[in-house]
């Protein structure tokens, strides 16, 4: 009986932080290594529980709204913390949305100024403005290699975030506010730790980022090489966003 190499995905707060289609995310990391042959499974990690992340090989933790966030920061803080920091420093990955980025920096701030402590695993801040940044979003990536080089998706939050000196932008917006609408950049770039306001969902339209994940994660056992698969739907759905909003789009 050939072996068959596990792929595991850890859901942070499935059932709390997971809005504007976020969910689309852990179905298309599941399915790409699904049909590259892997046995892919999904870890739901709740409050109050920390248990497989050390098998995890790329965790999702999805956006949610203040309310969402003031019921899960201190399970973050006191029992995800430990383990997340081993896991990111032992290769895993981590894509965060929105809500869940502005968790993985130093504080969220609400617009009634509550603050809510994040882990710092990403070197940023967030604070509410009063004007919510909706729509859609086209982004020049940073990620070196990633063909095309545009990551496409919706945003909708109020908080603004800035970079400290350890973290880099994801990209700049082309299209849409980003970070903070102000510097032009979008998301963060942290080790193995990709922060992003993007919702929509964002892997399904954007499936080079979903394989850069999976490829980053299984680097530490030598599986990095994956099989090509038949992205013409998922890419003609990304160039249609960038035609909808009239941008050019470059090697696609
Ligand atoms: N509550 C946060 C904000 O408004 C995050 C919102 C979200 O995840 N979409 O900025």
């Amino acid at each position: 009986m050939p072996h068959i190499e596990r792929f595991i995905v850890g859901w942070l707060y499935p059932d709390l932080m997971n809005i504007y289609g976020d969910r689309g995310n852990i179905t298309t990391l599941v399915k790409r290594a699904q049909w590259r042959g892997f046995d892919a499974r999904v870890v739901e990690l709740g409050r109050g529980t920390a248990e497989g992340m050390e098998d995890v090989d790329v965790f999702f933790f999805g956006g949610g709204q203040d309310r969402e966030q003031a019921l899960v920061y201190e399970d973050l803080v006191e029992v995800k913390r430990p383990k997340l920091e081993r896991a990111v420093v032992s290769g895993a990955m981590v894509l965060a949305i929105c809500g869940g980025y502005q968790l993985l920096g130093h504080f969220y701030q609400t617009a009634t100024g509550e603050r809510y402590p994040g882990i710092g695993l990403l070197d940023v801040t967030t604070e509410a403005g009063r004007k919510r940044f909706i729509g859609d979003v086209i982004v020049d990536c940073a990620i070196d290699g990633l063909k095309p080089s545009t990551l496409v998706g919706f945003e909708n939050h109020s908080g603004r975030t800035f970079l400290g000196p350890a973290a880099t932008p994801l990209g700049n917006v082309r299209l849409g506010n980003g970070n903070n609408g102000a510097d032009g950049t979008e998301g963060c770039l942290q080790s193995g730790v990709i922060g992003t306001y993007l919702h929509g969902s964002l892997l399904p339209k954007n499936p080079h980022l979903a394989d850069h994940l999976i490829r980053r994660a299984l680097a530490r056992r030598d599986l990095s090489e994956l099989t090509p698969l038949d992205d013409s739907a998922e890419l003609a759905a990304h160039a249609r966003i960038l035609q909808r909003l009239k941008a050019p789009s470059n090697q696609l």
